[in-house]
């Protein structure tokens, strides 16, 4: 069994395949295919969330990363010991069925494409809102912080802590700790109200816009270092990301944010409002 070669990061949705090996997933059955449109959710940075859809006409329940190691053992989701992309282990995606099927049968693979579409758009915001976010936020860097695309301090990457993503939309948590400030960003007398209408203006105005976004692959295998390009008026932005994306901002509709200050953490929680 190889690494799974997957082709959601191209937009599939659906595919044909073989299954080539199965795991036990309690008392569930885990069905790997050589190749799939399907998302599983990652092992190391949890953001978006497996899509759903069907196997071989079975619904698929979940879907999560595998790791299979040298002598064969396949370990899943939480219980994988090495980082996304480890040496010396096979990635595999793993649909998880109520019933098995057989290895060697041949299977069509069908994901929910508007749940999928609401994911995607869903991850599309919450990369604009955390470059906007990093604009926003620019004043209050008292020393030289690694920059963004756009040429401003990374908060995003500096702070973050979690980011989920849910269908339209996304939570993300910073860390504002003694850390952050030893990197020269300070917190104090943070208005987050201003703050956020400084976002949700940048964000219309990158809507309105619009933003060409690519996904760089630089390989076909799950666990491929990908990058989310998009151009932006103000120029090139790019982000690490393993998830799914539209393929322009000004499909988005409408995009905003609302801050919450707490003593130690921001949080971000960002909508997507389709166009009616
Ligand atoms: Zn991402």
């Amino acid at each position: 069994m190889k690494s799974t070669v997957v082709t959601f990061p191209h937009g599939h949705v659906t595919g044909r395949s073989q299954i080539v090996g199965t795991v036990p997933v309690g008392a569930r059955h885990g069905l790997v295919v050589s190749e799939t449109p399907f998302h599983p959710l990652d092992h190391t940075w949890p953001d978006q969330p497996a899509d759903r859809g069907a196997i071989g006409g079975l619904p698929v329940l979940d879907c999560v990363t595998g790791a299979r190691a040298a002598d064969g053992a396949i370990l899943l989701g939480s219980d994988i010991p090495v980082r996304r992309g480890a040496d010396g282990w096979d990635w595999l995606v793993v649909h998880v069925t109520g019933s098995p099927l057989a290895v060697g049968a041949d299977v069509e693979l069908e994901v929910d494409a508007a749940h999928r579409a609401a994911l995607s758009a869903g991850h599309t915001a919450c990369h604009l809102a955390a470059l906007a976010l990093n604009a926003a936020l620019a004043g209050r860097w008292r020393k030289e912080a690694a920059l963004d695309g756009l040429g401003h301090p990374d908060f995003d990457q500096s702070a973050i802590t979690s980011s989920r993503i849910t269908p339209h939309a996304s939570l993300d948590e910073y860390r504002l700790g003694k850390s952050l400030r030893k990197k020269g960003f300070t917190a104090d007398g943070l208005d987050v109200a201003e703050a956020a209408h400084a976002v949700n203006e940048r964000l219309k105005a990158w809507v309105t816009a619009g933003a060409a976004i690519r996904l760089d692959v630089p390989g076909p295998e799950l666990t491929a270092r990908r990058t989310w390009h998009c151009a932006l008026p103000e120029g090139e932005a790019s982000i690490p990301c393993g998830g799914t994306h539209v393929r322009d901002a000004a499909e988005l509709g409408e995009v905003t944010v609302e801050l919450t200050l707490a003593e130690q953490s921001l949080t971000m929680r960002t909508t997507v409002t389709p166009q009616a």
